[in-house]
């Protein structure tokens, strides 16, 4: 008789675990009062007042500001845009290379593309999954002009030594801060630890607006380059005046701009952050207690000094215990456990990996990205092989295992579940062998 779900057994768990909804009252009274107002955006793309959008999306900008302890920060409708619009602003010009992680969503490379840059991918640490220093230092080169770093699953980047690297090569650190909204390096916030920092306000982060990005810098010139990308800069710039040819660099504006409504909730949203943190981070740690139990699970790592905000829980497998691969492991976990409602009503929130190294995807395969010839590849010879960031091939591969049963809405009853079924497939790991 077999026991375990995967071979024909009784599941673990079938009713669903709770949903995770961020969105209540306070923010339907937001929607209603700006739907009310007849002022879904007052934007516009001319030098005047309304340049910097109506006010909802002004008062979201100060608050995030202030709550962030940074000196400005600009809304944009997606974190994808706020990342293009601050390679934009930092002047990142065709054939210059960028370098950035392998192991994180693809937006944070292709936002070097679209300036005609090179995304040089660097590895990451093994304890951490964020880009680890002695990479990024044997991919600078004489064309390196910035790096993204990642605050990759709510970990902050090593952000003495990237940003001592840095001053050094006299580089920009963009800090992709997507996951980590509340992280913090010592007393400072991710997303202000390099010189300028993206979160996201999509429905899948933290808090979210439906969609939505906000970007956080305490550099004035920055800060103006990226509001006029956001909004339509070359037909700005003239009724600004330009006094030096140089300030055109860039300068083909989007619209990337926020409307009220998105603005009018993400601040209901922010207000909510601290206490979604402190939720998230109890139900995590009692998870990683559980876990890491198990003698094939590795508890996750924080870094010294660094509060880690968990948009996922990593954990590290060890197959020489289990006598098995990570995927034939965790497959069967899987197949004990129940989907989540509202958000992934068909998906088990447990993962082997996060996504595949971004080096092994067509476009960088190919060396293809805009029109025909292979713009901006055909000005460099970098490729890409397979093997290029041994590190992130071996957990993406082999080690990571990545789950989301931590979030708000979880008792202590569901994730008592969660590790009850990683027990059970342990226990019969015969039956998998
Ligand atoms: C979600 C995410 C983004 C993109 O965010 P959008 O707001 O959906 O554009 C960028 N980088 C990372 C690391 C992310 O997780």
């Amino acid at each position: 008789m077999n026991k375990l779900a995967i071979n024909g057994g009784l599941k673990l768990r079938t009713i669903p675990f709770p949903a995770y909804n961020t969105i209540g009252i306070e923010e339907e009274e937001a929607v209603l009062r700006v739907l009310r107002s007849g002022k879904l955006s007052t934007f516009l793309g001319t030098w005047h007042d309304d340049f910097y959008g109506g006010p909802e999306v002004r008062a979201l900008e100060s608050e995030w500001a202030t709550y962030f302890g940074a000196k400005h920060a600009i809304s944009v409708n997606s974190a994808t845009s706020g990342l293009y619009a601050t390679v934009g602003a930092c002047g990142i010009s065709p054939g210059d290379e960028v370098i950035v992680s392998a192991y994180t969503m693809s937006a944070s490379a292709t936002a070097a593309l679209v300036y005609g840059a090179i995304p040089i991918f660097a590895d990451i640490e093994e304890d951490y999954y964020c880009l680890d220093v002695k990479s990024i230092e044997s991919k600078i080169t004489a064309r390196t002009k910035a790096i993204i770093v990642v605050d990759i699953f709510g970990q902050p980047y090593d952000a003495p030594a990237i940003n001592a690297l840095a001053k050094k090569h006299n580089l920009f650190v963009i800090e992709d801060t997507a996951q980590a909204p509340g992280a913090m390096f010592g007393d400072k916030f991710a997303g202000t630890l390099g010189n300028i920092g993206i979160y996201s306000l999509n429905y899948h982060k933290h808090i979210h607006s439906g969609e939505g990005g906000i970007i956080v810098t305490d550099d004035d010139v920055l800060a103006d380059k990226i509001r006029l990308i956001r909004n339509h800069a070359e037909a700005v710039l003239s009724a600004r005046g330009i006094k030096d040819k140089s300030e055109l660099i860039n300068m083909v504006g989007y619209n990337y701009r926020m409307t009220e409504i998105e603005a009018a909730i993400a601040r209901c949203q922010l207000k909510k952050l601290p206490d979604l943190l402190t939720q998230r981070l109890a139900n995590t740690h009692y998870l990683n207690e559980k876990l890491s139990q198990i003698p094939c699970i590795k508890a996750t790592k924080i870094r010294h000094n660094a509060k880690h905000v968990f948009y996922v829980h990593p954990l590290q497998f060890d197959s020489s215990l289990a006598g098995m691969h990570r995927n034939r492991f965790i497959d069967a976990v899987k197949a004990e456990l129940p989907p989540t409602l509202l958000r992934e009503e068909s998906t088990v929130l447990l993962s082997y990996g996060y996504v595949k190294p971004l080096y092994l995807q067509p476009l960088y395969q190919e060396r293809i990205a805009f029109g025909r010839d292979g713009y901006p590849f055909s000005l460099s010879d970098v490729t890409y092989p397979a093997g290029l960031c041994p590190v992130t091939e071996e957990m993406h591969f082999h080690r990571l295992v990545t789950h989301e049963f931590m979030r708000p809405g979880m008792t202590k009853a569901d994730m008592d579940d969660v590790a009850d079924a990683f027990q059970k497939v342990w226990d019969n790991r015969e039956e998998l062998l």
